[in-house]
């Protein structure tokens, strides 16, 4: 039996295949290639000894996904595969809606009857949360089309669930609230290669390469210990982690959602203090206004993941984060070979 990822030429698919093959799994890995890495299949199927095939295909097409679990013997989907910029998303509302609609890659899953699927959601269902640490409960109310995009596959998902289980299908599912995913896989093979840089570890990162002058805050007025905001930021191996033990957990009927995130948060201060440490480099930084949408503190509540499945972030220093994602760019400055 394989297990199917999708999104698997991106930055959390592939350390979740990395993982699944170290595990001595076999792993069909799906991506559309539009924002995937071709050299991050490359080091894949180097490592897949004949455990991992790779498909270009899109999730969001019913039939090329049907005829994927059709033939190849799928127990599990990891669906990582998405748009995911929340600026973007906010411009193009429409391709952010239809790209991560979780309708046609379910209606496969239901028709081939795969019995598991474990969902990346996102912290953006809470939009800008009354309280922190944010755990389970908190209202929804995202702010982004992306936010809103990811909440709605969690609801589409819930109602497919329902539906399974009034048909007695033995399918269970888990919608995983990631918070700020970063860092790279510590033996260097994998690392995150966004053109441009979306995140601000990597954005501050360039400055170190010498690939922009320095870096802009968006804001220092926020009401934090420093002024400027406070994230969650997970370190991928353990975000990754913590799907095998869902996966592991789950029995057939079950519905789980959990946040993922360490329970401490960073301001964008410690993260360039951090990034300056690590990199050596002085890391030029100017104040820049406010970014719409930035809720000033969002770090996760962790409790109930860690409770129910005893799982917890093994990094929670900010500087080992950094330092496996410098170990990368350095090796790789303009990154996958192309
Ligand atoms: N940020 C920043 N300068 C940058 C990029 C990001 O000050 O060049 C801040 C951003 O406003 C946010 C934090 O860094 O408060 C984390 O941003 P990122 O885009 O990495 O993740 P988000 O929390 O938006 O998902």
């Amino acid at each position: 039996m394989s297990i199917l990822v999708t999104g698997a030429a991106g930055y959390i698919g592939s350390h979740a295949v990395q993982r699944l093959l170290a595990e001595g799994r076999r792993v069909v890995g799906v991506d559309n290639m539009s924002r995937g890495n071709a050299g991050a299949v490359d080091v894949l199927a180097s490592l897949g000894q004949g455990r991992f095939a790779f498909h270009r295909a899109d999730t969001t097409d019913a039939r090329a996904m049907l005829d994927l679990f059709e033939r190849e013997s799928v127990s599990a989907v990891l669906h990582f595969a998405a748009l995911s910029l929340v600026g973007e998303s906010v411009q193009r509302p429409l391709d952010y809606h239809r790209n991560n609609s979780l309708v046609p890659l379910l209606s496969a899953v239901g028709d081939a009857g795969v019995p598991r699927l474990v969902f990346s959601s996102t912290c953006a269902v809470y939009g800008q949360p009354p309280t922190t640490p944010v755990d389970e409960t908190a209202p929804f109310a995202p702010v982004s089309p992306y936010g809103v995009s990811k909440l709605h596959g969690e609801q589409v998902l819930g109602d497919f669930l329902q539906a399974q289980g009034d048909a007695r299908a033995p399918f269970a599912c888990a919608a995983l609230r990631y918070f700020n995913v970063a860092g790279c896989d510590r033996t260097g093979r994998l690392g995150e290669d966004h053109q441009p840089h979306s995140h601000v570890i990597p954005i501050v990162l360039e400055v170190a390469l010498g690939k922009r002058e320095g870096v802009t805050i968006f804001g220092q007025d926020y009401p934090t210990d420093d002024g400027t905001c406070v994230r969650d930021y997970i370190h991928v191996e353990d975000l990754v982690d913590a799907h095998l033990r869902v996966l592991d957990a789950l029995q057939d009927g079950e519905g789980r959602v959990y946040n993922l995130g360490i329970g401490r948060g960073y301001s964008v201060k410690e993260v360039i203090d951090s990034c300056r440490r690590v990199t050596g480099h002085d890391i030029p930084a100017q104040s820049g206004p406010r970014r719409a949408g930035d809720p000033p503190a969002l770090f996760a509540n962790p409790a109930k993941v860690q409770r129910e499945l005893g799982w917890q972030a093994s990094v929670t220093d900010l500087d080992e984060i950094v330092e496996s994602a410098w170990k990368w760019m350095q090796a790789n400055p303009e990154g996958y070979p192309k």
